[in-house]
């Protein structure tokens, strides 16, 4: 099996073409002022957490103990990404449960000063396990799917490839 991320259970929820995009590493654009923000939301209101951990596969934003497990953190900037940002740290949780390691998770949008707490559930493990079936199947398509103007196409790094 090809090796998945959080980017990528990001994009698969945000815009299949994006999904693609990546996965085959085409390079957006760097300047783009919401990747800017991004990295200006890490660096400045976490920095008393322990961040950018590496575990196998993923990076994850902010770790932490909570009262009885692991607290698993993933910072976001609006709440535009907040549903992709809740299945990218769903799979961190099962990523980590199929290692031995119990966590639960809080999607953090600290411009609105906003704090999702979830948990991993049997019904969202069925539905990252058929994502991850579609993922696959998406990145071994010859050419990206078409584009399709929706939400995530304003902060999206590649409009310039889809609209420009
Ligand atoms: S600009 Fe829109 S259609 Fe194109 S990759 Fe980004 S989100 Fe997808």
């Amino acid at each position: 099996m090809r090796s998945i991320n959080g980017t990528l259970i990001a994009s698969y929820y945000a815009c299949k073409r994006e999904l693609w995009f990546m996965a085959h590493e085409i390079i957006p654009d760097q300047d783009n002022s919401f990747l800017e923000l991004g990295r200006f939301n890490e660096e400045t209101f976490y920095e008393r957490e322990e961040k950018g951990l590496i575990v196998g596969d993923l990076k994850i934003d902010l770790i932490k103990k909570g009262r009885d497990t692991l607290v698993v953190g993933e910072i976001k900037k609006s709440s535009r990404s907040e549903k992709t940002g809740i299945m990218q740290l769903y799979y961190y949780l099962l990523y980590l449960k199929e290692r031995g390691v119990e966590a639960k998770g809080e999607v953090l949008i600290p411009k609105e000063k906003k704090k999702i707490a979830i948990e991993l559930t049997p019904e969202i493990e069925e539905e990252l396990k058929e994502a991850i079936k579609e993922i696959e199947k998406i990145i071994d398509m010859e050419t990206p799917p078409p584009k399709e103007k929706i939400k995530y196409c304003i902060p999206c790094a590649y409009r310039e490839f889809c609209w420009a």
